[in-house]
Parts: C-alpha cells; sequence; structure tokens
C-alpha cells in the first residue's frame, strides 16, 4: 500500500489531539491477500474512560462556540477528505476489500455528510409557541446532547462514522469512537485530517481496540456519555440498548436489514437488473441494504431471470485494486464461513444453483457471484443477512402474496421494487414495512435524505434535515411576564 501522504496511516489511538501508543496491538489485515497492514495499539478501558473525559471537557467549549464557527472548521475537515480521495480510498480498499471505484465512492459519500451537516449546523432554530395565558410565553430552544459515543461496523469504514460525527460534532457534542476491529485505518485517517481542520483538541477521540465488549461497556454505561450512536448487528444493538438502560442513555441504532427487492410484472426489466444488481452486489453484498431476498413475479420470471443471470456473470472477482474488479474479498473467514452454512442449508431445503455456489479461485476470502433459485420462506437466508455475493430468488403469483412475503421479517430497513403502474406504486410503497422503499432504482442513500429502519432494524435517522435531532435536546422555557 503506497499512499502519497504517509501521515494518513496511524497506528495509535487518538485522545486530545494527540497520538498514543499502547503495549498490546492487534493486526490490521487485507481480506484481499491476508497480508498485515499494520499492528493497530489495543485500547481498553483505561483508554476509553480517558477519550471520555477528554470529550467532557472539550464540550464546554466546543458546545458554545458559534455554529459558523464550528461549520467553518466542519467545511475545511470536508475539504481535506476529498483532497485526499485517492489516499482515503486506497487505504479503505487494503482494510475493507472493496474495490477501488467502490472506495472512491464511499470517500465521496462519507465527506458529503460532513459538507451537509456543516450546512445544517447553522440551522438548529427553536420555536415560539402561541400561548393560551395572558401573562406566559414560551420557547424552545434546541442544545446538544452532550458527549456521544459512536460504534460503528467494517462494511463502510468512513461513511458510517461521518454519518454520526457530522452531525454530532455540527452541533456542538463531542465524540469518542471506537472503529470496528477490522478496520480501524480509515478512522484514524480521518482523526489525521480532523486534526488538520483545525477541530480542537478532545473534540473527536479514536479508540481502535480488540476489547469491544469492555470498551462497549465504557462507551455505553458511563454517566457522561448522553447519547450512543451504533450502527451495526441487530444481536449487538440488542445488547448496547440493555447497557445504555442502566443511565437512560439517549440513542440511534442503525441495525441489520433483510431487503427484499420485489420485481412486478409491469417492471421495465432493463431497469429492475440494473437495480437490483446494484443493490445486491455492491460491496460484494456486504451492505445492510443489499436485496436479501430477490421476489419475481412468477409471469415475467423466465425474461427477468435471463437478464439478471447474465449480468451476475459479468461480475469480475478479484483483489479490488486490480482494474475492472467489481467483487472484492469477505472481509474474514466468519464471513465465508456464514455464506457456506446460508448456501448448504438452501440447498438441503431444495433451492438450486444457477449461477456460481462456491469460493471463487482469487484467495481464501473470496466467493463467486451466485443466484440461486426456488428459495422458501423456511431457508435460514430468508430469516437472516447473508452479507455476500448470493442473489436468493423467490417467485410469487400476486401482489399480496409479494408484500407478505416482503413483510415477514423482524428487519425493516430498506426495500426495493420494480413496476411502472403509478397507482400500484403508492399502494405498495405504503404497504411495505421499511423505512427505506428504493422505487426503481437500487442505489438510494444521499446526505440530503433520511437513512434509517424501523422494526429490528432500529430507530434515528442519519443524513437529512432529521439527522442533528439525535444530537439535540429540546428545552423548553415559560416566561412568566
Ligand atoms: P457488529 O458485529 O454488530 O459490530 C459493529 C460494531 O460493534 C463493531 O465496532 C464491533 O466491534 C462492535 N461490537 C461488537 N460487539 C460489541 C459489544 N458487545 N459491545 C460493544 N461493541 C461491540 O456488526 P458488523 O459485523 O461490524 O457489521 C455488520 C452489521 O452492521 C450488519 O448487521 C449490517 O446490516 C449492519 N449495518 C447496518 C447499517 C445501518 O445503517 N443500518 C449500516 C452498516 C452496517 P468489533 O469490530 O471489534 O467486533
Amino acid at each position: 500500500m503506497k499512499l502519497s501522504n504517509t501521515a494518513l496511516l496511524q497506528s495509535g489511538y487518538f485522545i486530545n489531539n494527540e497520538w498514543h501508543t499502547t503495549g498490546k496491538k492487534f493486526p490490521v489485515y487485507n481480506p484481499a491477500n491476508g497480508e498485515t497492514l499494520i499492528q493497530v495499539s489495543d485500547a481498553g478501558v483505561q483508554e476509553a474512560e480517558a477519550a471520555v473525559a477528554a470529550a467532557e471537557k472539550a464540550f464546554v467549549t466546543w458546545s458554545v462556540l458559534p455554529a459558523k464557527e464550528r461549520a467553518a472548521i466542519l467545511k475545511k475537515w470536508f475539504s481535506l477528505i476529498v483532497q485526499h480521495t485517492d489516499d482515503l480510498a486506497l487505504l479503505l480498499t487494503s482494510e475493507q476489500g472493496k474495490p477501488l471505484e467502490e472506495a472512491k465512492g464511499e470517500v465521496q459519500y462519507g465527506a458529503s455528510f460532513i459538507e451537509w451537516f456543516a450546512e445544517e449546523a447553522r440551522r438548529v432554530y427553536g420555536d415560539v409557541i402561541p400561548s393560551p395565558m395572558t401573562d406566559r410565553r414560551f420557547v424552545t430552544i434546541k442544545q446538544p446532547v452532550g458527549v456521544v459515543s459512536a460504534i460503528t461496523p467494517w462494511n463502510f469504514p468512513i461513511a458510517m462514522i461521518t454519518r454520526k460525527i457530522a452531525p454530532a460534532l455540527a452541533v456542538g457534542c463531542t465524540v469518542v469512537l471506537k472503529p470496528a476491529e477490522d478496520t480501524p485505518l480509515c478512522a484514524l485517517a480521518l482523526a489525521v485530517l480532523a486534526k488538520e481542520a483545525g477541530i480542537p483538541a478532545g473534540v473527536f477521540n479514536v479508540l481502535p481496540t480488540m476489547q469491544a465488549v469492555e470498551v462497549g461497556k465504557v462507551l455505553t454505561t458511563h454517566p457522561v456519555v448522553q447519547k450512543v450512536s451504533f450502527t451495526g448487528s441487530t444481536e449487538v444493538g440488542r445488547i448496547l440498548m440493555q447497557q445504555a438502560a442502566s443511565t437512560v442513555k439517549k440513542m440511534s441504532l442503525e441495525l441489520g436489514g433483510n431487503a427484499p427487492a420485489i420485481v412486478f410484472e409491469d417492471a421495465d426489466i432493463e431497469k429492475a437488473v440494473k437495480g437490483t444488481l446494484a443493490s445486491k452486489y455492491r460491496n460484494a453484498g456486504q451492505t445492510c441494504v443489499c436485496a436479501n431476498r430477490v421476489l419475481v413475479q412468477r409471469s415475467i420470471y423466465p425474461a427477468f431471470m435471463e437478464a439478471y443471470t447474465k449480468a451476475v456473470a459479468a461480475l469480475m472477482v478479484g483483489n479490488g485494486v486490480d482494474k475492472d474488479v467489481k467483487i472484492g474479498p469477505l472481509i474474514n473467514q466468519d464471513a465465508i464461513d456464514k455464506v457456506e452454512r446460508l448456501m448448504q442449508d438452501a440447498l438441503n431445503k431444495g433451492a438450486e444453483v444457477l449461477l456460481g455456489g462456491k469460493k471463487a479461485a482469487a484467495g481464501e476470502l473470496f466467493y463467486e457471484p451466485t443466484i440461486i433459485t426456488k428459495c422458501t420462506a423456511e431457508m435460514d437466508l430468508s430469516h437472516e443477512e447473508i452479507f455476500g455475493p448470493v442473489s436468493a430468488v423467490y417467485i410469487f403469483d400476486t401482489v399480496e402474496d409479494a408484500i407478505q412475503l416482503a413483510n415477514a421479517t423482524e428487519y425493516g430497513l430498506a426495500a426495493y421494487f420494480f413496476a411502472t403502474d403509478i397507482a400500484k406504486i403508492w399502494r405498495i410503497a405504503e404497504q411495505l414495512q421499511y423505512g427505506i422503499i428504493g422505487i426503481n432504482e437500487g442505489i438510494i442513500s444521499f446526505a440530503e435524505v433520511p437513512f434509517g429502519g424501523i422494526k429490528q432494524s432500529g430507530f434515528g435517522k442519519e443524513g437529512s434535515m432529521y439527522g442533528v435531532d439525535d444530537y439535540l435536546i429540546v428545552k423548553y422555557m415559560c416566561i412568566g411576564i
């Protein structure tokens, strides 16, 4: 890995705008070839407590800085990230595996939240509420909630961080971040640029760690932490919610998904193929909004499947730094094991392989772009996130069947459907129990729009004009006159 700016590659933990090291280290691997990229400091409970203390101290001054000044610093951070796109993308591909072009896209997408929330920072308005009393006047103001802890996953090592940190910092909160163990390098590079942009000491602290449980306990139970923002699995989200209950913290949970992509008989096949492909195979199928189930109406099934299989077969597998590669490695051995377990279960229960269906020749952690058909609700992959490049295809007959099948999950993050009848589009969009609906489109997330799930996919919104709300308290003042 050859970075133009080698200062972006850090191996310490970051508190108070200073780099520290621990005696204990852990390796960060390149999933494409198993190489150790670097050994990183393993921050523990003591470091987590120090980070919270630094964030508490910094909150005193950062929270009262005029929003315009905070915005100016965030805009500088945004510019520096964009300026270093190539290096950050290379770092991202090296530790996470996604193709370089996708990584560049994530850098831009991740940076866009910083730009957006720098702009939103100046529009955090309160209200003047008409009073029913002659002798009282009512006003609300919005204030930063306080010290925020953020815990993030490995599948978007930049964007899942900026989606939280940007609104938090914009409104005056300070943050302690625990990135995923598999991908701490992008988080540390973001810290380098945050400091360069002028974010003051203690405002943004980063703790790479192998001790997720212990550090997570501090971040979810420490009395100084007022808010926990978590992106990750529903399973871990449940644990963190329980832990945070002990001190009644404000929370945002961006959890797992089980997205259906529904192809109705009136769909434009080209759009349905393009949208399903983009949703399913981006990041080798490792996104929370990946189409986990492809539901196809019987009458359009032959035509859709012919075009879809052709498109999937054309996806090139390999190391993400190589030209034209569209499918990189999965993140680690556990991920490969999970895909193989889900595949075996589906095949045991009657599914058939149409394409792929096994590990790819490119290396230990690569899996072939795969399509399996004859899937049913009894199969484990109908209920669990596949998180790999496998399309599980189901056939349905009526609109009612499709909606029933689509909603038969504890998750409620994203759903996609492809149709052209406008009345039907409205009805179906209203009936799908999901927080995000892609209609004739597979790529749906932008800084301007609200991202977040319902049901056991969590609560809270990231991005959009709503994204600041999770980091604010509303204070009501009653003024006697
Ligand atoms: P994960 O296992 O839940 O881990 C997420 C983060 O939580 C990591 O930093 C992990 O640390 C940490 N963690 C794990 N156990 C913990 C504990 N007991 N206490 C405190 N922290 C703990 O999820 P993942 O495998 O990284 O990411 C994939 C999951 O994230 C999928 O379910 C996906 O759908 C979801 N996701 C959701 C969204 C969304 O916006 N809704 C976006 C992206 C991903 P370690 O890395 O050290 O284990």
